[in-house]
């Protein structure tokens, strides 16, 4: 039996406790984000700059909209004014525009980088292996209107948990490794199909969608 919305953000809540829901409301009716709105969540997820700027016109004000996807330079004008926090930074060239449109909006963005964990070659993000080397990098210093408040990552999508679970671990261990130093704060990992096994493996944002609106 299907439950409404609303009850699917209740269960999903209570299973979390603590963790940040943002709930991905990606190809949904603005209906269907009424219905969580009025559920009470207040983090909504796109991955679309189109369809991010057309739901922030025309939803209430006071919704934190994260842009969850793969996000081209040429865009970022568009979601300057009020993107609440930037999950996917997989460039310095993206960085270098995201403080610049910041700037011009006179505020700071927040933003995570995105790290390439998993095995699929399509995802887009940073191989670990380069991030250290880009995090050191001097002109990232110098940026005064963007913040980075940690990580993001996608796992393999695999019914192989081992393989899910040691990709998490992955990112955990990237994440606590310049937490102390960086001041991070957030950890965004774990979507519908395996947002537990990331909230065990120490997530702290989870970004779910098809799970609270019936779609598998
Ligand atoms: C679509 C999407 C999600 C949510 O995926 P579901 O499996 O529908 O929960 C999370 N993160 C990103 C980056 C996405 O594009």
């Amino acid at each position: 039996m299907k439950h409404s919305i609303c009850e699917n953000i209740k269960q999903i809540s209570a299973e979390i406790k603590n963790t940040q829901l943002v709930v991905v409301s990606k190809y949904r009716s603005l209906k269907e984000l009424q219905e969580v709105y009025d559920c009470g969540n207040r983090d909504f997820g796109e991955n679309r700059v189109q369809e991010l700027i057309e739901k922030y016109e025309k939803m209430p004000k006071d919704i934190k909209w994260h842009a969850i996807g793969h996000l081209q330079t040429n865009k970022v004008k568009y979601i300057a004014s009020f993107v609440h926090l930037v999950h996917a930074v997989d460039s310095l060239k993206l960085l270098r525009k995201l403080n610049q449109e910041a700037e011009k909006n006179n505020r700071v963005i927040d933003f995570l980088f995105q790290l390439h964990v998993a095995q699929e070659e399509s995802k887009y993000g940073i191989p670990p292996v380069q991030f250290n080397s880009l995090l050191e990098n001097k002109e990232i210093l110098e940026f005064k209107n963007v913040r980075c408040r940690g990580i993001m990552g996608m796992a393999t999508n695999t019914d192989n948990v081992s393989v899910v679970r040691n990709e998490f671990k992955e990112l955990y261990s990237i994440y606590t490794e310049h937490q102390q130093i960086q001041h991070w704060d957030i950890l965004s990992m774990g979507m519908s199909g395996d947002y537990k096994i990331a909230i065990e493996e120490g997530s702290t944002t989870i970004r779910v969608g098809s799970k609270i609106f019936n779609v598998d």
